[in-house]
């Protein structure tokens, strides 16, 4: 399982409709208001780094790949 996201699993388990019950019962993650982990990247799913400002949504790592799409300008 991938820590990135946990609905990854359902792939292989959509065919086993009890299991994929048992597993979302004990290992669904819990609903965060707080902390790190409440906030996600919109692009990749990284939780550190997160640029909220503007309502990007997204880490410094995605930020830098797609500023100059969105409209961002390098002044330096
Ligand atoms: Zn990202």
């Amino acid at each position: 399982m991938t820590a990135s996201d946990f609905k990854k699993v359902f792939k292989q388990l959509n065919s086993k409709p009890v299991v994929k019950q048992k597993f979302v019962k004990h290992n669904k993650p819990k609903a965060r208001k707080i902390g790190i982990a409440s906030k996600k990247c919109e692009r990749c799913g990284r939780f550190g780094a997160h640029i909220s400002s503007y309502g990007l949504n997204l880490c410094r790592q995605c930020f830098r790949e797609t500023a100059e799409e969105i409209g961002f300008k390098k002044y330096s």
